[in-house]
């Protein structure tokens, strides 16, 4: 039997971090089993739909590397693979369920289900199941509104066995008789996942937690049509913190928003699949070769996952080491782009400095910058805030215990230093500075202190004195280390 798995998100527009996670491990799975991974849309929810949701999924997935064999965009021999246009096959196949008895017709007005709640009631008390299907039939043929729910046993319980929480048995009392088609004709998704991972012959459903306890009453639907269930695979959810799930209320939860806050797609996928797996020998660096051939079913975990910032920014700024200068430029640029003060600077140099302290693209400049992908407890640094902190420069910043440097130390060098960088500006700026801290007895470090704290006014730069010096441009180095000597005169 051909493995067969689906990654079947709502086109809401925002493809979060646990939704890709499930697209990722199903993808893993069907790829190493040499199956197909499938692509569907489910979007019989209309109120939740949004303009070019389905596009930013399409795009999501390909560009992560999860490439689906069948597709809304793609085609393929199961299709349509968009919900909303498969609506006659939900209605054929709950007519069927109408007939035998396995679903009823509900004409229940919304101001008996609000009064059926508010008298107490938790769920729908089946006061439908009663009219005779032969009247029901002639009230829907004369126009009447209705929906059709799954007639669920009221007693007895079931049991079903998941990969990740084993055999999991659930009462039917639990259960209600849901909606399997909605009023405007469209299918529930509690009766459109089965027929559609039926239908296009789905071997393993990889899914959230949420459906767990709903799984019964889908097995209930296989059985009715004599159907065999598939393999069920409910992941763990992803949490912010031990009490709330990573969600869009807390800031960034989307594949997205990682994206814009500065991560690249490789460092957010490696990331994510250990949101609920570990390999065998514990590997936290890899790729998508290495998770194709090492991942596996037994290695899902049984607990929830904390999502870590820190821990993405650390296995980002691993994979940004990996980058060649031109690739981090080209990452980078458009984040410095948005810096106000970065302007006038040459970005490519400055990138050349800033990629092996980066962690993230955003750490090339303040927050502020990046506020729409910000989250409270936002962990990015800023890189280049010495840029934009000269006005902070004071007598006492150029106290260094190890390099004997104080502000009257300062004083006495810093007319030597303006001379020498107007002679010497350039590839000549270093040597002529080792050579001034040679004629004047003083340590090197001495003498590069006093510069780069004259010209940055900042102990924390993301290079020495002479590549800042080279970033500012003659003129500006001069104007500061001119402007420093007036500060310690
Ligand atoms: N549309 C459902 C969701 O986005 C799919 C669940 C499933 O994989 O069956 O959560």
């Amino acid at each position: 039997m051909k493995v067969r798995t689906r990654f079947a998100p709502s086109p809401t527009g925002y493809l979060h971090i646990g939704g890709m996670r499930t697209a990722l491990y199903a993808y893993l799975f069907a790829k190493q089993q040499g199956g197909d991974f499938i692509l569907r849309l489910e979007d019989t929810d209309r109120e939740r739909l949004v303009g070019d949701a389905a596009q930013i999924i399409y795009d999501s997935m390909k560009e992560a590397g999860l490439v689906y064999d069948e597709g809304p965009d793609v085609g393929g021999d199961y299709g349509p693979y968009i919900q909303s246009e498969r609506k006659q096959i939900y209605l054929d196949y709950a007519a069927k369920l109408i007939e035998s008895g396995d679903a009823y017709y509900c004409f229940c007005t919304k101001e008996r289900l609000e009064k059926m709640h508010a008298d107490g009631a938790t769920k729908y008390d089946k006061h439908c199941l009663g009219i005779p299907l032969e009247e029901a039939k002639a009230r829907v043929a004369a126009g009447e509104p209705y929906v059709i729910r799954q007639n669920v046993p009221e007693s007895g319980e079931y049991t079903f066995h998941d990969c990740v929480f084993g055999d999991v048995t659930v009462p039917y009392a639990d259960l209600e008789d849901n909606v399997l088609i909605k009023s405007d004709g469209l299918p529930t998704y509690n009766f459109a996942n089965v027929i559609d991972d039926h239908l296009m012959g789905i071997t393993h459903v990889i899914r959230g937690v949420e459906y767990l306890s709903s799984t019964p009453k889908y097995d209930l639907l296989y059985r009715a049509f004599g159907w065999e269930p598939p393999v069920y695979i409910h992941l763990q959810p992803i949490m912010r913190d031990a009490r709330h799930k990573l969600s869009k209320r807390y800031g960034a939860a989307s594949y997205k928003d990682f994206i814009n806050k500065g991560y690249l797609k490789d460092a957010i996928m490696n990331y994510i699949a250990l949101l609920g797996w570990s390999p065998k020998d514990n590997t936290e660096k890899f790729d998508m070769r290495y998770m194709l051939d090492n991942f596996s079913l037994d290695g899902l975990s049984k607990s929830p996952s904390i999502f870590d910032e820190a821990k993405l920014r650390w296995l980002n700024g691993e994979y940004i080491k990996e980058l060649s200068d031109e690739e981090f430029y080209a990452h980078a640029q458009p984040f410095m782009e948005q810096v106000d003060y970065l302007k006038g600077y040459d970005l490519k140099f400055l990138a050349e400095l800033l990629h092996s302290r980066c962690l993230s693209f955003a750490d090339v400049g303040p927050s502020e910058c990046f506020k729409d992908m910000r989250t409270e407890d936002d962990l990015s640094v800023n890189l280049t805030e010495f840029l934009n902190a000269y006005d902070k420069l004071s007598p006492d910043m150029f106290v260094h215990a190890k390099n004997k440097t104080d502000e009257k130390v300062a004083a006495e060098m810093l007319p030597d230093l303006i001379t020498l960088t107007e002679n010497n500006y350039g590839d000549g700026l270093y040597p002529a500075l080792e050579n001034y801290a040679a004629e004047k007895g003083v340590k090197k470090g001495a003498v590069l202190w006093v510069y780069r704290i004259a010209i940055t006014a900042s102990p924390v730069t993301p290079g020495g004195a002479t590549e800042m010096a080279r970033l500012l441009g003659k003129d500006e180095t001069v104007r500061r280390l001119k402007y420093a000597l007036g500060t310690v005169k």
